[in-house]
């Protein structure tokens, strides 16, 4: 018998397995991939966006931080320090749950949850390596299936995966979704020389900024078909697509920049896929990426011919998840709605506070959303199910309306939910 099972190793499960096990609570974290972090190392979504001066249950993003800038994988840059290195921050994580005493399984898949009277008895697992998985087999070796309990089970699996299998109620399923994004990274970049001819090209450096933190330079700039941006990097997109090196959906959304302790390496926050939006529908992800892979590979052929320092660059990495903005969202105790955001609606129990803003993308020009709004809490009991007494969820998968998924996604406020859950399961047992 476990206090808590994690379920989903990554942004939001990492904060609370390990606020879990450090408060004494027996912990045991189950990830299917081979390794932490989720969207932050799997889908290589980095840096952590900055959330506001007022931010609480932050702990773990600190003793996160901490980590990984003993290992060389963090900067401070632009007065944010969470510009993590993707594979570092595997490290970095294992260490954080050991430190906390936290059981980790990865490679599991769950097979099964016990349900009785609104209460997950049990998860069941397999207790053996096995691609395929089936009843015939389970049939012939009950012994390979294991069950688990645990007095509280945490979904943070980004799907919502644990409470679709208890059966519990979803918001607004069938709504709108945001494009998916494929993300990349090139090695072998001379990264002071485009530095330098990026400062001269982005006169204006609106969307353009470079630093030099302790030798090393941090940049970051960006392009989107939208208009509402002068946008210095436009007419080197223009001329590609009119000689046919990208396909004009290729650029509907550039962005780059440098990864702490990678010194030859830049970033890249797309191929944005606009075409394929389904997140829960394997046939439609599928082609997602296939048509991602085929975008990167463009981009990076584009950033060569055009970008000075890009002669020797290479794709060193292309995500091994898909980064999904929203999918599942639970109904819990209470549905976080865009104006409790929009008034900044205090709560008797905030589990975080933030003003990253609402951040919704979309498939059409000028169709997505960044409205800047002023701090704003989120209560504990939106991370409650509604239908099952000891199921709580962490991350993108709050019960939140859609546009307020939107802001409240980010990174840092996953943190501070995996954070505030942890805690209230632990008052809960006190
Ligand atoms: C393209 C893109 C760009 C973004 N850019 C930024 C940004 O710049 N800054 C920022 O702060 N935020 C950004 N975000 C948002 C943010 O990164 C994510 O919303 C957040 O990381 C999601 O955290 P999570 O814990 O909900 O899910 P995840 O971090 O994805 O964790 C879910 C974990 O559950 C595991 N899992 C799933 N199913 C199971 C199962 N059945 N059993 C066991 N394990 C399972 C997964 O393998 C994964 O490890 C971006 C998101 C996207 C998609």
């Amino acid at each position: 018998m476990f206090d808590v099972i994690v379920i989903g190793g990554g942004t939001a499960g990492c904060a609370a397995a390990y606020t879990a096990g450090k408060l004494g609570l027996k912990t045991l974290l189950i990830e299917k991939n081979i390794h932490l972090g989720g969207t932050i190392t799997s889908a290589l979504v980095v840096p952590a966006m900055k959330s506001g001066e007022h931010q609480i249950n932050t702990d773990f993003y600190v003793d996160l931080i901490s980590e990984l800038s003993a290992i060389g994988g963090q900067a401070t840059y632009q007065n944010n320090p969470g510009w993590f290195n993707p594979e570092l921050t595997k490290i970095a994580l294992d260490n954080l749950m050991a430190k906390a005493n936290v059981e980790v399984y990865f490679d599991t898949h769950i097979r099964d949850v016990i349900c009785k009277n609104r209460h997950i008895e049990a998860i069941v697992i397999s207790k053996e390596m096995l691609s395929v998985y089936n009843e015939t087999i389970e049939n012939q070796n009950k012994a390979l299936s294991v069950s688990i309990a645990a007095k509280y089970i945490i979904d943070a699996t980004g799907n919502c995966e644990i409470g679709k299998l208890c059966g519990c109620e979803f918001l607004e399923e069938n709504s709108e979704n945001q494009p998916v994004s494929l993300r990349f990274l090139m090695g072998g970049v001379d990264v002071p020389y485009f530095a330098e001819w990026l400062k001269a090209f982005d006169t204006d450096r609106n969307v353009t900024t470079v630093e030099d933190i302790n030798g090393f330079i941090h940049l970051s700039t960006a392009y989107t078909w939208d208009k509402d941006k002068t946008w210095a990097l436009k007419p080197l997109f223009d001329d590609a697509v009119a000689k046919g090196i990208l396909k004009d959906h290729d650029r509907n959304y550039f962005q780059i920049f440098t990864v702490a302790g990678m010194p030859s390496t830049i970033a890249f926050n797309c191929p944005r896929i606009i075409d394929y939006t389904k997140t829960l529908d394997v046939a439609n992800m599928s082609k997602a990426l296939q048509l991602a892979r085929k975008n990167i590979f463009r981009l990076a052929n584009f950033c060569k011919i055009y970008f000075p320092g890009f002669k020797n660059a290479y794709i060193s990495n292309i995500a091994d998840m898909l980064g999904i903005r929203v999918s599942r969202r639970i109904k819990g105790k209470y549905v976080y709605k865009i104006d409790d955001l929009k008034s900044g609606k205090k709560f008797e129990h905030p589990v975080l506070r933030s003003n990253y803003p609402v951040d919704v993308h979309s498939d059409k020009k000028d169709g997505s959303t960044l409205d800047i709004v002023q701090d704003y809490e989120l209560p504990i009991e939106s991370l409650m199910s509604a239908d099952i007494d000891n199921l709580y969820v962490a991350g993108r998968c709050l019960s939140a309306d859609y546009m307020a998924q939107g802001a409240l996604r980010v990174q840092a406020s996953c943190f501070s939910m995996g954070e505030a859950v942890a805690k209230h399961i632990k008052s809960n047992l006190s």
